[in-house]
């Protein structure tokens, strides 16, 4: 039986349907409770999470989506997948299931990335003393380049791509790839921005994350994201830090189409969730920490796509830091940075469904039982 999850149109919408998974995950684990925790009362925005805890539990089941805002669209139609076909699929007595519906409110309401302090809450995950570090000085020389301090006209749409092709004439193509995504301090108005602090959605994400692995033998966490990769493919990204090679990982999850992000010291990626939580489980000596984003490319990830995605980005924020020349060209950026994280494109959505639903079946059967 094949049933089409919802994608929402808006915040409100996906805030409704996440508490109807609160009645479904009820009628399974009768003991679910709905946590809550304040994040920006100005908003009516919190941070919250169903949990379902059953006393001989053995193992857990995380889910979240949202971590970057604007994906949790996307995102909210997979989990929605998840509790309608998989739920039913695990062992309430020996399970214990913690859903997230969005990590960062205030991003998917505003459709942005990012949190209210422009963080990239996916590079925000640093132990205190990287905080007081500069963490990639080089994205400085980027920055104005890249990002020029005015409004957005619609001759930016073309001038990205001279000011890049000057950059990369002078930098290389790797210089941009390893200097531009892997997070950076120095640069609060930039892009992928770790922030000074760690962030409340990231403080209680970890309080909610880190005591799992004391308790259960395994968690399975499972992190919706949308943007990177091939158009409509779902691909398993796994941290550079996970002990399994992408061999090993496929076999277990049981899908194809697995990767590890490069552990690499010379340019690391700074802030990584799933890099934190497995550093945290090597050093506790923990073997059972499944932590994976689950990733659904949009608009491709050959050279001309992967440039259009980085305008989509770099216009965006341009946009949100300085406004636009006229209302119609700030409407160009919004729907080209949608195209980006949420497709309005049919076929696109039911790619993704089908491939999240195989993603899916493959990690219940190999993880979950
Ligand atoms: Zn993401």
């Amino acid at each position: 039986m094949d049933f089409s999850p919802f994608f929402p149109e808006t915040f409100e919408e996906a805030r409704e349907r996440a508490g109807t998974w609160f009645q479904q995950v009820k009628a399974v684990w009768p003991e679910a409770q709905w946590r809550s925790k304040p994040l920006y009362p100005e908003e009516g925005l919190t941070f919250d999470w169903i949990e379902a805890v059953p006393s001989a539990a053995r193992r857990a089941l995380v889910l979240s989506a949202g971590l970057h805002g604007v994906e949790g669209y996307a995102g909210t139609a997979m989990l929605d997948l998840f509790i309608r076909e998989f739920l039913s699929r695990l062992d309430p007595k020996t399970t214990a299931l913690y859903l997230v519906p969005v990590i960062n409110p205030w991003g998917m309401k505003h459709r942005r990335r990012t949190n209210p302090e422009n963080v990239d809450l996916n590079r925000n995950v640093l132990d205190e003393e990287a905080f007081h570090r500069d963490l990639n000085p080089d994205y400085m020389t980027l920055a104005p380049v890249l990002h020029p301090e005015r409004p957005v006209g619609w001759g930016d749409r073309f001038l990205f791509y001279a000011r890049i092709l000057r950059y990369l004439q002078r930098e290389g193509m790797t210089g941009l790839r390893n200097i531009f995504p892997q997070g950076q301090s120095v640069f609060p108005k930039g892009m992928y921005y770790t922030g000074k602090t760690r962030q409340p959605e990231i403080q209680a994400l970890l309080e909610l994350l880190t005591p799992l692995m004391d308790r259960y033998e395994r968690v399975v966490y499972l992190d919706m994201h949308t943007g990177y990769g091939a158009k409509g493919r779902l691909t398993l990204v796994f941290p550079g830090p996970d002990p399994r090679s992408p061999e090993e990982l496929r076999e277990r999850t049981q899908y194809p189409r697995v990767t590890k992000v490069a552990a690499s010291d010379f340019y690391p990626i700074h802030g990584d969730l799933n890099t934190y939580l497995a550093k945290r489980a090597r050093e506790l000596g923990h073997p059972g920490l499944y932590a994976m984003a689950l990733e659904v490319g949009t608009l491709g990830d050959t050279t001309l796509p992967q440039l259009r995605s980085m305008r989509a980005l770099i216009l965006e924020n341009q946009l949100y830091w300085y406004g636009a020349k006229s209302e119609r060209v700030a409407r160009w950026v919004r729907r080209e940075f949608l195209a980006l994280f949420y497709p309005d494109d049919d076929l696109w959505r039911r790619r993704t469904v089908a491939q999240t639903r195989e993603a899916y079946e493959g990690i219940v059967t190999g993880l979950l039982r």
